[in-house]
């Protein structure tokens, strides 16, 4: 059974999350979207509310899991038997920030991260511009996925 975490902070989820999702199913049995939730950080929308919208979107996904976690992401990784993480790239900056990453866990646990290239239309979408036009109650409905 290959099985592959794909963490983050989905503070939300977006088009671009769901996206890495759906291909991500053509290469692992199961993946596992984990929800990362850290005291110390400040999020925008809580916990509970993230699990929420991401369990609601996949109600119908019977590969997919939703989880949340605090911690290292290896270890989240190692709990789940996820042999695989995946993570998506839109630019030179996702990249770099990416490679320190996989290479940081691969030595910590040899757990090896698969990386997918975001699709060209989805490559501005982030977490952050959503959460900029919810702050100012614009329409998001065309960058998240629709339950
Ligand atoms: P984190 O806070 O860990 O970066 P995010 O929720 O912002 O978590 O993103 C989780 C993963 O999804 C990251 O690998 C990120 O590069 C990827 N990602 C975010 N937005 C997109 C997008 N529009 N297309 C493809 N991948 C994306």
């Amino acid at each position: 059974m290959k099985r592959a975490l794909f963490p983050g902070s989905f503070d939300p989820f977006t088009i671009g999350h769901y996206d890495i999702v759906k291909r991500g199913l053509t290469l692992f049995d199961e993946v596992i979207i984990g929800i990362g939730h850290n005291a110390d950080k400040h999020s925008y929308l809580p916990i509970d509310e993230r699990m929420e919208r991401v369990k609601r979107i996949f109600a119908d996904e019977k590969k997919v899991r939703v989880v949340a976690y605090d911690g290292l992401t290896v270890d989240c990784a190692k709990k789940e038997q996820a042999q695989f993480i995946l993570r998506g790239v839109r630019s030179v900056q996702d990249y770099e920030y990416e490679r320190s990453m996989a290479d940081a866990n691969l030595q910590m646990s040899g757990i090896e991260t698969v990386l997918l290239y975001s699709k060209s239309e989805y490559a501005y979408i982030s977490s952050s511009l959503v959460r900029d036009l919810m702050r100012y109650n614009k329409d998001i409905s065309h960058l998240v996925p629709t339950v």
